[in-house]
């Protein structure tokens, strides 16, 4: 035989219904000798509760009455045959009745015992299995309702009741010899003291149920019908990458439903281990799925944890005191006691020095511990050999799952790195001694942070999300969008990541979204959805929406946003920026910068501010982490000044050149600022730091192109007007250079610790010689490439280009 048991949302409409008849029937059908366990509707349980509530304070409740009476009538007349209907609706009459009666003594006393809370509560219970029992006797005659009150027997825990096996497994064997040929539809979650008082099982305790028929009756399988496909590997209402894991052992299980894997109720586990009888929990609404099954032996899994879970809402009472130290009793008085008052504890950590217990409760039990403390060890706290403790609220528990985790390390590592990293602070740590779960405990407003992060650190092999936060809607801003929406798909099946820009911001209007702004018409929803831009509150935004996996992108030339960089990595948020202002101020901030990152465990990337696309910030990176020492580094960094000298060979006049590159659009409004070579000395500056050296713009040596009177002009008419009178120094210049067989060029050079730019003439042995078009080039001379330089050379400037680093710099901040 197999039990069946369907979930509240597998009973909550008519149409869940019919599903739930179609599995039945199909079970029975074939032989299978199902037994079936319904909880109560969904909602009902919830309504009830806050029925008898209600009675208890003197609110009225009829309204309520009404609801349940509708919403089960509903569900009879769609699905009995109108000839049926009759003696249907009278029966559920009738208990509705008695319901009103109990709720009405509530009502009049203003008193509501466990006792009358669980007795109004098993109403639900009892209408859904009723109900279902009755549609489907049209079907299968021998459907038959049971009120498992009468057979589950408990103790009077109201609230949370244990099974007296004994008794219950008689009475159960007995049910099952005289209705050996029945349909049985059996109530969830209720039961009955010695008294035949009813009690119930605890919230979610219908699986309980199903478990106790399954393994009284040896069951060949517990299937647990819900409304997800299987257990997953967090709760999917939180992380939206959870997948269902085929296979899981009855301890996995437990650890992860006991941290709050809703899905199944944990002692369900117990009697399935007991008899070795599996448990597959499946999907109501996607019946052909296989779901999970619970049983003896794990899989060989190839991800080193199954799971996270997590409980929302605990405290924490820390115990601290030398009276602790060396007393082996005095952990075993505290247990005790607070199990003997029913106080559930639901994670204990303590130090190895003894000084201290940490231990989390559920938040309506604090108090009483507290006070329960206070009590029990009022000696030792008039002694001051313990400090009274102070209860810390607003927290939950963050717990990874395995039995893969025993067999590998670095499991504690890779948790506390993803936690680390996305800026969680951990505030108590335990490990169960099974070695089966690792639990955090951190801040409640950290929770779904922290559990999407974690997910992604251990499923890596699963799509990690990048979100994105992007100042600068300009040429490069809009170029990486398009980017990264043709790039989208390729990215997520070659590299697994997935770039979410959910927050975008140019100097007028910025727009957040969560689920992540739809790149094909960012300019529109910008526009039109947009808030008027504020770069404080852009940055204030972007951490209160707490997302894991963030990444900042500057993609301004502005002097404003580098002011904020420092908090921004203080809020666990990386930087990627084509924006050289930065890493060009004065050193002591550039220096800073880089503490700041690393102290967060973030990255800081900007491979754009130096030659564009081109590899230059990383090849020096590495060169220098592998132990190479920088002899030199020559280069060419301004692709302006390059196509300037490119050009100016043969009859053309420096003038026209000057004027021709402006026309191009490779000039800045008034070309001095290119000429002027600053932009080109920031670049330096910048190398010259990566390369170990402390040192200001002001020690750049910065040699001129322009004559002084070039520089001096008032405008850039005037400027042209005086470039046109120097034609003669530039003629001379490009004179010598060609009778020397050489050719000009605007050089940068650091040796020594000494950045120096300036005019120079080289040969054809030298590689520069043959650069072209407006080409970026730079070639280290190191300990490694003494005899032949190390040169890279490439496009330095340009829109596409430039995206493209800004792109690369993302993607690796995506594979840490
Ligand atoms: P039922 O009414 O069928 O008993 P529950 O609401 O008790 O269903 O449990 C199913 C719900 O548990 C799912 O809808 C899901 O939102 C939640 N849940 C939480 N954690 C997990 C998890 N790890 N795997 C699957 N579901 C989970
Ligand atoms: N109806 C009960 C509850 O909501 C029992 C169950 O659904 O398992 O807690
Ligand atoms: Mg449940």
């Amino acid at each position: 035989m197999k039990v069946l048991k369907f979930g509240g949302t597998s009973v909550g409409t008519k149409e869940s219904i019919q599903g739930v008849l179609a599995i039945v029937k199909e079970s029975f059908d074939k032989g299978e000798k199902p037994l079936v366990v319904l909880s109560a509707m969904s909602g009902v349980t919830n309504l009830l509760t806050q029925m008898a509530e209600h009675a208890a304070e003197g609110k009225p409740f009829d309204e309520n009455l009404k609801v349940l009476e509708e919403k089960h009538f509903d569900v009879v007349k769609s699905l009995i045959a109108v000839k049926f209907q009759n003696p249907v609706f009278t029966k559920l009459k009738l208990m509705l009745n008695d319901l009103d009666e109990i709720l009405q003594g509530v009502f009049a006393l203003r008193e509501l015992s466990m006792q009358s809370k669980d007795l109004i509560v098993s109403f639900g219970e009892r209408f859904s299995n009723y109900l279902v029992s009755k549609i489907m006797e049209q079907y299968i005659p021998e459907s038959e309702y049971i009120n498992a009150s009468h057979y589950v027997k408990t103790d009077s825990n109201f609230g949370n009741a244990h099974i007296n096996e004994e008794l219950t497994t008689q009475l159960i064997q007995a049910l099952s010899y005289t209705h050996a040929d029945k349909l049985l539809f059996v109530t969830g979650f209720i039961g009955s003291n010695d008294k035949g008082r009813v009690t119930t099982l605890g919230r979610g305790g219908s699986d309980y149920t199903a478990a106790i028929f399954g393994s009284v009756l040896g069951a060949s399988i517990i299937e647990i019908w819900t409304d997800v496909n299987g257990m997953m590997t967090a709760d999917p209402r939180i992380v939206k990458k959870a997948f269902s894991l085929p296979i899981l052992s009855y301890t996995e299980a437990m650890e992860l439903s006991y941290f709050g894997a809703k899905v199944i109720y944990p002692p369900t586990m117990i009697p399935a281990f007991l008899k070795k009888i599996p448990i597959a929990i499946r999907n109501t609404f996607e019946p052909h799925l296989a779901g999970t099954v619970i049983q003896f032996e794990s899989d060989k899994s190839s991800y080193p944890i199954k799971g996270i879970s997590s409980i929302s809402d605990i405290s924490i009472i820390n115990l601290t005191g030398s009276g602790m130290i060396g007393k082996s009793g005095f952990s075993g008085r505290l247990f005790t006691m607070l199990a003997r008052e029913q106080i559930n504890v639901i994670l204990i950590t303590q130090s190895s020095s003894e000084h201290s217990i940490t231990f989390a409760v559920n938040p309506q039990d604090a108090a009483k511990a507290l006070q329960l403390i206070a009590v029990e060890f009022e000696l030792e706290l008039d002694a001051n050999k313990l400090i009274m403790p102070e209860l810390e609220e607003n927290l939950s528990v963050l717990a990874i799952v395995g039995e893969n985790m025993k067999r590998t390390p670095g499991i504690s590592g890779r948790l506390f790195h993803a936690l680390g990293r996305n800026g969680i602070n951990v505030r108590a740590i335990a490990q169960g001694s099974s070695e089966f779960n690792i639990s955090v405990i951190i801040s409640k407003d950290d929770l779904a942070k922290a559990l999407n992060a974690v997910h992604d650190a251990f499923f890596a092999e699963l799509k990690k999300t990048l979100h994105v936060f992007n100042l600068g809607t300009g040429n490069i801003g809009a170029t990486l969008f398009k980017q990264l929406h043709e790039q989208h798909d390729f990215l997520l099946d070659n590299n697994d990541i997935e770039v979410k820009v959910v927050g975008i911001s140019n100097s007028r209007k910025m727009l957040f979204n969560e689920a992540g702004i739809n790149l094909e018409g960012w300019q529109e929803d910008l526009e039109g959805n947009g808030e008027i831009a504020d770069l404080s509150g852009f940055m204030e935004r972007m951490r209160a929406m707490n997302l894991p996996n963030c990444v900042f992108i500057d993609n301004t030339a502005s002097k404003l946003p580098a002011t904020y960089y420092e908090d921004i990595f203080k809020s666990n948020i990386s930087i990627v920026t084509c924006n050289k202002i930065a890493n060009s101020g004065d050193y002591a901030q550039y220096r800073s910068l880089r503490d700041t990152a690393r102290l967060h465990g973030v990255d800081f990337f900007y491979e754009t501010n130096v030659g564009a696309g081109l590899p230059i910030v990383r090849v020096l990176k590495d060169l220098m982490m592998s132990g190479d020492r920088i002899l030199k580094i020559e280069a060419i960094l301004s692709g302006t000044i390059s196509y300037i000298f490119n050009n100016f060979v043969g009859d053309a006049s420096f003038y026209e050149v000057v004027k021709k590159a402006q026309e191009l659009g490779y000039t800045e409004p008034d070309p001095r600022d290119d000429l002027g070579g600053v932009d080109f000395m920031r670049k330096m500056l910048i190398l010259a730091r990566d390369g170990d050296h402390v040192i200001e713009a002001s020690d750049v040596d910065l040699g001129a192109i322009l004559p002084e009177s070039c520089l001096q002009a008032a405008s850039v008419d005037e400027f042209y007007a005086e470039l046109l009178k120097a034609d003669q120094y530039f003629n001379a210049l490009k004179d010598k250079a060609a009778s020397e067989n050489k050719v000009i060029r605007y050089i940068g050079t650091l040796e020594d610790g000494k950045v120096k730019i300036s005019l120079q003439m080289v040969d054809s042995s030298h590689p520069f010689f043959a650069l072209s078009g407006s080409d970026n080039i730079i070639s280290f001379t190191t300990e490694r490439y003494k005899e032949r330089p190390l040169v890279v050379k490439g496009p330095g400037a340009g829109a596409e280009v430039t995206a493209g680093g800004v792109f690369a710099d993302l993607i690796n901040v995506g594979a840490r």
